[in-house]
């Protein structure tokens, strides 16, 4: 029955035969049910409606991993792979094992491969080594432990079809991230090098290497790159030794044309874009597991993924990888270039959602992507990931919600003044309030990242952060938001704070581990295991709309209450309501915006109404019958402009420079109306 019915349901989460949604709300009796689809059955009294039917289907997809890994595989799980394993692992031989012995690995990946590599897609029929060339290089890219071990299957059967010439070269957040002071070599027996960081200058750096040999030239040292040296120890070149490792345990080789490298690379990451080439997104199954609407953006869709800037501009949390370059480099891509690709993809895909993966939006170009966007008829839904500083005003968030921003995300961490001090934050917790009433209230939704167990909270923090939270919740202010259990790290501002002798109370565990490295233990973060429990359940419920009414009183049996007012949030939110625009700084020439409907100009003599709706309410002015023409001929002139108008420009259009105007009144009374100043 699992295998009857699992093509079926994948095909119809990847769009395919929508008719099955009424198959399946009927529950058929052959239909194949675990564990997660029983609950959501017996929650809904075995009734499912048409259009809960892939929330269903989901779930019968799950009950089928969970029996894969209970009977067949322990490593499968339905959207990675052995991720346990390969999760900060100190030692490469499980890694190395998993990757010929699981038996999903054995008896599907390794054989698809096998014939995905000896029949390349313009030579169907051929075997690679009979159809022609080699390749000079594959590149396998591993974003997250759970890829890895599926990489070095690739890598295996690569180099078992295409012989030693050709170069196996890995990359990715996990290898820029974990495998940063590699001791064993054993990776290298089954990939020739370890591209860092962007990779660009990297892959350039080998590519000019391939050409130096062929022409009968040594390679010079390439950049940002790891690879075994010909006495078998792990050589990194081009790339600085890492924070807390001994010269004799890192052998470090300079790249000659390191600025050459960096300078290209720079440019690439500036210029250049997925372009979703033989992308085919037919197949990508929608995974609606909640009703939530934040938490259906990452799962219930397929999205477009780019990034409006390389590193984070901010690159001072203390508990973020900030001594990594992905983090700490911040690099603003060329919006103009970014909007003409993702132009291109659309096209080739089909899709027109955008996910910014960005480590936190840059304001600037993501106002300029926001005005392309409108100028070309607003083609693209976009949203990424924020940082709730007061760049967020309630006219700018209005503004890109107007262009096409559905949503964001962003680290509230500990929801605490302390809390947000401690984790470098750079926001206070009316800045924050304050910003997410401005997405709120322009309707954008929000999703917070929370952490707990961080060295220095003490169970009383965490208290507050949790009630702190559930206001937040209840005061309308977040959609969804994610508890994680901190996790300290080699790349750390806090690990290098430690090394520094600053962090006395930090005790980190040595784990002298020789392959990846980058999590850390350290003493005393079991006493946090027993708020585990309590914290998802909270969540859960305000997430739900359950119990927001009910203040926190205690995480654990004996631990402390909070000490915060029940009304804490709801102060600073009613004074961000009634003071939206208290803290802007605007520049010294502002622009404005319309973003509501058109004006329409009511019967009157002497005195006129304007009206519009702004976003399907109505609204309007009432002015002397001359001024009110031409105020609505204004907003109408620049309703029509994508790039708004220059605000002392829009007052004259409107006549509020000349004598019996509404003079300086005018953006106050149309603000919040429909006007956006930013
Ligand atoms: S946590 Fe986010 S905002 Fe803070 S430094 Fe890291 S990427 Fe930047």
């Amino acid at each position: 029955r699992w295998a009857d019915w699992a093509g079926l349901l994948v095909r119809f989460l990847s769009g395919g035969d929508p008719a099955l949604a009424f198959r399946l709300s009927r529950v058929p009796d052959d239909l194949p049910l675990g564990s997660r689809a029983e609950s959501f059955l017996e929650e809904r009294d075995g009734l499912v409606k048409p259009e809960e039917a892939p929330a269903l289907a989901i779930r019968i997809l799950d009950d089928l991993g969970d029996l894969i890994s209970f009977a067949l595989d322990p490593d499968f799980g339905t959207v990675r792979y052995a991720e346990r394993t390969a999760s900060s692992r100190a030692e490469f031989g499980p890694v190395s094992e998993a990757a010929d012995s699981g038996y999903l690995m054995r008896e599907f990946y390794r054989p698809w491969l096998r014939g995905e590599f000896r029949a390349p897609a313009d030579s169907p029929t051929e075997d690679a080594r009979g159809a022609g060339p080699c390749p000079d290089f594959v590149l396998l890219t591993v974003p997250f432990p759970g890829c890895l071990v599926g990489a070095l299957a690739a890598a295996r059967e690569a180099r078992s079809a295409f012989g030693p010439g050709t170069r196996i070269a890995l990359g990715g957040g996990y290898v820029s991230t974990e495998l940063r002071c590699l001791r064993d070599p054993g990776i290298f027996r089954d990939v020739d090098f370890l591209c860092f960081d962007a990779g660009y200058g990297s892959l350039a750096s080998l590519i000019e290497g391939l050409q130096a040999e062929r022409d009968g030239l040594p390679p010079p040292p390439p950049y940002r790159t790891a690879r075994r040296a010909s006495d078998g120890a792990v050589e990194y070149c081009g790339l600085p030794p890492e924070p807390g490792t001994r010269a004799d345990s890192f052998r470090s080789v300079p790249c000659p044309e390191e600025g050459r490298f960096a300078a290209l690379e720079s440019e690439a990451l500036r210029t250049n874009f997925p372009d979703y080439r033989n992308a085919d997104v037919s197949g990508c199954v929608r995974a609606p597991y909640s009703e939530n609407p934040m938490h259906r953006i990452w799962s219930d869709a397929p999205w477009l993924k780019y990034q409006l800037a390389y590193g984070c501009y901010w690159h001072r949390c203390s508990f973020c990888d900030t001594r990594l370059d992905y983090v700490r480099r911040y690099l603003p891509s060329d919006p103009g270039a970014l909007f003409e690709a993702a132009r291109e993809a659309r096209r080739r895909t089909g899709l027109s959602g955008i996910h910014f993966t960005d480590e936190a939006l840059p304001l600037p170009g993501l106002m300029e992507f926001a005005r392309l966007n409108r100028a070309a008829g607003r083609p693209f839904s976009f949203w990424g990931n924020v940082r709730f500083d007061l760049v967020w005003t309630v006219d700018r968030c209005a503004l890109l919600a107007a262009s096409g921003l559905t949503a964001v995300s962003g680290g509230i961490e500990i929801a605490t003044e302390r809390g947000l001090a401690m984790t470098g934050k750079g926001f206070t917790f009316p800045d924050l309030v304050r910003a997410l009433a401005a997405f709120k209230r322009a309707g954008v939704l929000v999703h917070g990242y929370l952490i707990y167990g961080f060295p220095g909270q003490t169970p009383g923090d965490l208290v507050d952060s949790a009630e702190a939270v559930r206001q937040l919740f209840a005061a309308g202010l977040l959609d969804s938001a994610f508890w994680h259990r901190f996790v300290l790290t080699r790349h750390s501002e806090l690990y290098a704070r430690w090394r520094a002798g600053l962090e006395p109370d930090l005790e980190p565990l040595d784990r002298s581990g020789s392959f990846a490295t980058n999590d850390l233990e350290f003493r005393g973060s079991v006493r946090w295991d027993p708020y585990d429990g309590p914290l998802e359940t909270l969540l859960a419920d305000w997430m739900a709309g359950r119990k927001l009414d009910r203040p926190v009183r205690r995480l654990v049996a004996g631990g402390p209450g909070p000490t915060l007012d029940p009304d804490h949030v709801e102060v600073l939110a009613r004074a961000a309501a009634e003071r939206p625009y208290d803290v802007e700084v605007l520049p010294s020439r502002p622009r404005v915006h319309w973003l509501a409907g058109l004006p329409a100009l009511a019967p009157g003599d002497d005195v006129a109404r304007i009206e519009w709706f702004d976003r399907g309410r109505p609204a309007g002015v009432e002015l002397p019958r001359p001024r009110a023409e031409r105020l609505a001929e204004a907003i109408t002139d620049l309703a029509r402009r994508p790039e708004g108008m220059d605000l002392e420009e829009f007052l004259a259009a409107a006549g509020a420079a000349e004598a019996g105007g509404p003079g300086d009144s005018l953006p106050a009374a149309l603000r919040g109306e429909g006007l956006a100043l930013v």
